[in-house]
């Protein structure tokens, strides 16, 4: 059963800020506004600047005017839940803008896991039939579908993933030679044995390296530059964001790519 959670920006307010005082013309007063924002941002492990935030507020706050949300087995969507998603839109967006969300029209919110039922087609019928448990998924139309896990870096990370591939579909592919450089190397990591700074599930194929390094250049943006800096400048170029500015994040040592 699923929860239709209508966000427009009227009741988004609302929701945020029930006891505030409204100003004349309906707004907020930008403070109180941007306080509920920086404890979102404040999640992340990177700082952004006061001009970055500024933009990513007025992202988030039109991507929750733009979209729907709604709410899967009875889920109820809070503010911070609806901010949260928002906030990772606006991110992947920062640079590009949200025309790169404008094939879906919301997003399906989880409270735990959920099963998929998945076919396999052949030319004969129906080959096989399994069922899958997923964090979340997205197509190239339809919404977005994420769990919101109870672990606030898993949460970041399923919420930047989905996102992330909707910026793939976007941009008509991310994929370019630095791309492919960085998925060589990977490889190569792993069959020797080695590890890598991102979840390996990045290697199943090149939609999801995109989508698995997404997470890492927010999450662990330092030891993602140190890994291969060639494949963060490419996130920071689609993006126009630097999180390892800060080298806030202690470096996990990996082996270097050798990708240049
Ligand atoms: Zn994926």
């Amino acid at each position: 059963m699923i929860r239709f959670w209508r966000a427009t920006f009227g009741a988004v307010r609302r929701a945020l800020f029930p006891s505030r005082q409204q100003t004349d013309d309906g707004r907020l007063p930008y403070a109180e506004n941007a306080t509920f924002w920086r404890t979102i941002a404040a999640s992340l492990p990177f700082a952004v600047t006061t001009s970055e935030f500024d933009r990513l507020q007025r992202l988030a706050e039109a991507f929750l005017h733009e979209k729907r949300f709604w709410g899967a087995h009875g889920f109820a969507i809070t503010a911070e839940i609806a901010g949260t998603v928002a906030w990772g839109a606006a991110l992947l967006a920062y640079r590009h803008g949200l025309a790169l969300y404008r094939d879906f029209v919301g997003v399906i919110l989880y409270p735990a896991p959920f099963r998929v039922r998945r076919q396999l087609h052949t030319e004969a019928g129906i080959e096989s039939e399994w069922d899958d448990t997923l964090d979340g998924e997205t197509w190239e139309q339809g919404p977005v579908l994420v769990t919101w896990q109870p672990d606030p870096t898993e949460r970041w990370a399923v919420i930047l993933h989905e996102l992330a591939h909707r910026v793939d579909f976007a941009c008509d592919g991310l994929w370019n030679r630095h791309w492919e450089a960085a998925w060589d190397t990977a490889h190569r990591a792993v069959r020797q044995g080695g590890t890598l700074p991102f979840d390996d599930y990045a290697l199943t194929d090149p939609a999801e390296f995109v989508a698995v390094t997404a997470e890492a250049f927010f999450l662990t943006p330092t030891n993602l530059k140190y890994w291969d800096e060639r494949l963060y400048l490419e996130w920071s170029r689609v993006t126009g964001l630097d999180p390892a500015r800060n080298g806030s994040e202690p470096v996990v040592p990996t082996e270097r790519s050798e990708a240049s």
